[in-house]
């Protein structure tokens, strides 16, 4: 199991076990109106936790990077606690909804409330949220409707990631008032017990992480700017060579990590994997594929001067490993990781035995001189496979490469299903889980 997954149990478990740990929740008499206040109650509770911890891995800080193993892994993790979060508040609304429906229709009968309460008068502060619970129910409903839709443009393949990104934006905001909501609609009492000591730690970092985001403030600290120095467009792989000189400090960076670049402030920053190893030069290189609709515009609108501003560096992809033999896989522009890694070696004594598996349908002649010559200084050995010319790559070829699977590393970079494939023919072979390593270039 990876980092992420431990994280995204330890959340749950806590959520579940810190909410079935108060005193109400077990000791629900086991009749549907009682019950349904409870699942509605602990359902609420488990959606703002997950969304709370989705909003602090939106903001790019970078102790969560080196703990979930990237930023790519975190964005999943994200992506996990945003889903469960969703169905979290649709049960929520669910179970407030439906029986008023079914009472509606005469197929349930609404129990009578005990409206003049225990006689206990409140205090001051438990009256301050008594009077805003309609409100604080109206206006979490109105949130709830606004999550369902920006979630599913998000997940939705249909919809542009680039207008389900700018969506996204509306987050912070809506997570702001869900927070609201959990702050009202929670048991006085409850704030006394470990959930409620809990929840607050997680709503209070949730909130700080909603307002970095609402104030544009993601990756600030990260951010270098420099411009724009070379320009190299390899037109039959369709790939744009980019390097830009960073004109402020940048804190250096590992082969395999990736950067987030914007050249357009209004397009914002799209992430690229660095292609350079960190020098004094001052030079940082992207190699950046036009299989996007920005992506795509970028060999027209770029010119040598440009401003640029660098965030990063970002990831664990750095190719590091005690082992004897190195395996790298590189599937179309899931080449660019590796290709730092060529510059770091050239100038080092290495050790390894390290063959690199090139795949491409658009093979370029002078990507793959510059690629011969990378290798070569290297030490590494190249095979290209031009998959127009002889069908695709198999596991079983890569395999016997392989001298053997204990003193093997696998590194990835490519289409996500060719990875899924080497990945179970590999481990099946005898290699094990950990030691194959897979970069993931897509976000959704
Ligand atoms: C860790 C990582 C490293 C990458 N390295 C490279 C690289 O070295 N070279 C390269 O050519 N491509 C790389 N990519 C992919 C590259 O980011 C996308 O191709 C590019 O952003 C597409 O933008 P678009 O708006 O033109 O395309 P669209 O068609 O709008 O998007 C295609 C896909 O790109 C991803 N994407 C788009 N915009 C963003 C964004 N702002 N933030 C995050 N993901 C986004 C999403 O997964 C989306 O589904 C990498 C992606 C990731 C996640």
């Amino acid at each position: 199991m990876k980092s992420i997954h431990y994280a995204f149990i330890a959340i749950l478990t806590t959520s579940l076990a810190l909410w079935l740990g108060t005193e109400h929740a077990l000791s629900t008499p086991l009749h549907f109106w009682p019950l349904r206040k409870t699942i509605i109650y602990g359902s609420g509770i488990i959606a703002i936790i997950a969304m709370s911890f989705a909003t602090l891995l939106a903001i790019r800080h970078f102790f969560s990077d080196s703990f979930l193993d990237g930023l790519d892994k975190r964005y999943k993790l994200h992506k996990w606690l945003g889903i469960t979060g969703f169905v979290a508040a649709v049960t929520h609304w669910l179970f407030i909804k439906a029986p008023k429906w079914l009472v509606d229709l005469d197929i349930l009968i609404k129990p009578i409330k005990n409206k003049h309460g225990n006689g206990e008068s409140l205090s001051w502060f438990a009256n301050f949220f008594d009077y805003q619970r309609h409100f604080a129910k109206d206006i979490g409903e109105w949130a709830f409707y606004a999550l369902i839709i920006l979630v599913l443009m998000m997940l939705s393949k249909k919809i542009t990631y680039k207008l389900a990104r700018q969506s996204h934006k509306l987050m912070p905001v809506i997570y702001l008032v869900l927070v609201y909501h959990s702050i009202v609609l929670m048991k006085m009492a409850d704030w006394f017990t470990p959930l409620g000591i809990f929840l607050m730690l997680v709503l209070v970092v949730g909130s700080i992480s909603a307002c970095i985001a609402l104030l544009g403030k993601i990756g600030h600290s990260k951010q270098a700017h420099g411009e724009i120095s070379t320009l190299q467009h390899y037109t039959d792989n369709k790939v744009l060579a980019v390097t830009i000189k960073l004109t402020t400090p940048w804190t250096g960076h590992d082969a395999g990590q990736y950067a987030f670049v914007t050249f357009d402030k209004k397009e914002g920053p799209h992430p690229f994997s660095i292609t350079s190893s960190w020098d004094e030069s001052g030079e940082i290189s992207f190699n950046i594929k036009q299989i996007g609709d920005y992506v795509n515009t970028l060999p027209h609108s770029l010119a040598i001067g440009d401003h640029v501003v660098v965030e990063g560096p970002y990831g664990n992809f750095n190719l590091d490993s005690g082992k004897q033999q190195h395996i790298w896989i590189a599937g179309g522009i899931g080449i660019a990781p590796f290709l730092s890694q060529l510059d770091n070696l050239a100038s080092q004594q290495q050790q390894a035995d390290i063959t690199l598996f090139y795949t491409t349908n658009m093979p370029d002649e002078a990507f793959i001189q510059q690629l011969h010559k990378r290798c070569e200084q290297a030490g590494v050995i190249l095979h290209i496979i031009d998959t127009n010319q002889r069908g695709m790559l198999t596991a079983a070829e890569i395999a016997t490469a392989i001298n053997n699977y204990a003193t093997t590393d696998v590194w990835f970079c490519g289409p996500a299903k060719f990875g899924h494939v080497l990945k179970s023919y590999f481990v099946k072979a005898g290699l094990a889980q950990h030691d194959f390593h897979q970069e993931a270039f897509d976000m959704r």
